[in-house]
């Protein structure tokens, strides 16, 4: 199914590339600006069974994105900048912001290296859980459980469920359907519960993810010193906010701020709302974000920033560079405007 779905995606992108329709539509849907979203990047890994690699791009295709954009006379600036520019209605040039949602060591690895040279800003949002090594990266103890058995069993709605998963295409399979299934669990507790009681039954050590995979407080005093890295929040718990009481999310967001500000000494005025789709982050957190005083918060919903934008800055869309989609064409498409003004219905906010 995923497989299906990049092909689609794939064709897409290519066609609007190749038939030159995203130069065409490009007046009416290119905005003023781009933010993107990436997580990690490193260089590829061997194994087949990486169903989270869409979260993942080369040092080399962030250098070519950076160059790539450098020429094409877009700014890349910084979270700050961006938000004067969209207050003061400066669109005099476009331009890309760089972010970098967990705060994953290879962002102080390899990404930051390729933009320090170039003298790029860049945010990295980090959920204080993670640095504080209490964080539960639970999509990674899924990947866990499933590359290390062939058969995986667990309690869904109440009924004892076995599967299979010997092959890698077994693997990938499991992977999504489970993926998507904890996704749609209505409380976030009963998603980790899940988790949590998978990870136990197979030896997995979920806590060992955030150590071996995310920055430490000080590799991240590190960044922060650095006047081109603006440091984000993105919760404690990296939780569904919507998925939370509304106290819960509030304080997950509002904490998240003074765990930082005691540990970097800066605080954070922007936010990233963790996984970012509609079933994660709406209206409420919006409200949430601007009420607490955010400059900024960004989403994962696909699209450019308009003008309009100015009038709802706690909802913010952003264009993923997906590890699936490493080309430079994609991203000219992307930034484009086209493929997502497709994808919205040509709608331009969405902010509810
Ligand atoms: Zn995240």
């Amino acid at each position: 199914m995923a497989g299906l779905r990049q092909t689609i995606i794939r064709s897409g992108l290519e066609s609007l590339y190749f038939t030159g329709a995203h130069i065409a539509l490009r007046s009416f849907v290119e905005g003023v600006g781009a933010i993107l979203t990436l997580h990690h990047v490193r260089p590829p890994r061997p194994g087949r069974f990486q169903p989270n690699r869409l979260l993942e791009v080369t040092p080399r295709f962030l250098t070519r994105v950076v160059k790539g954009l450098r020429r094409s006379g877009v700014d890349l600036i910084s979270l700050d900048e961006m938000h004067r520019r969209m207050t003061e209605g400066d669109f005099s040039r476009r331009f890309v912001c760089l972010t970098f949602d967990d705060g994953y060591r290879d962002t102080l690895q390899w990404a930051y290296p390729v933009l320090k040279e170039a003298e790029v800003p860049f945010a990295v949002y980090v959920p204080t859980s993670f640095p504080d090594r209490l964080g539960e990266l639970w999509w990674l103890a899924l990947e866990a459980v499933i590359a290390r058995n062939s058969r995986v069993g667990l309690v869904i709605d109440g009924r004892d469920c076995k599967f299979d998963c010997r092959t890698v295409a077994e693997k990938r399979a499991l992977f999504d359907e489970l993926y998507w299934w904890l996704r749609g669990r209505p409380t976030e507790a009963e998603l980790r519960g899940v988790v949590r009681n998978l990870a136990a039954f197979y030896h997995v050590d979920i806590a060992t993810f955030c150590s071996e995979l995310c920055m430490s407080w000080t590799e991240l005093a590190q960044l922060a010193s650095d006047p081109l890295v603006t440091i984000g929040a993105h919760t404690v718990n990296h939780p569904m906010l919507a998925k939370l009481p509304k106290e819960a999310a509030r304080s997950e967001i509002d904490l998240s701020r003074s765990v930082i500000e005691a540990a970097l000494a800066v605080k954070p005025q922007h936010l990233s709302y963790p996984f970012g789709d509609r079933a994660s982050s709406a209206a409420r957190e919006f409200e949430i974000a601007a009420e607490l005083g955010f400059k900024t918060a960004v989403t994962t919903r696909p699209g450019v920033l308009f003008a309009e934008h100015s009038q709802c800055m706690t909802a913010l869309p952003r264009i993923s560079l997906n590890g699936d989609f490493q080309r430079m064409r994609y991203v000219r498409v992307l930034l484009s405007g086209t493929a997502t003004a497709m994808w919205n219905g040509f709608r331009r906010l969405d902010a509810a």
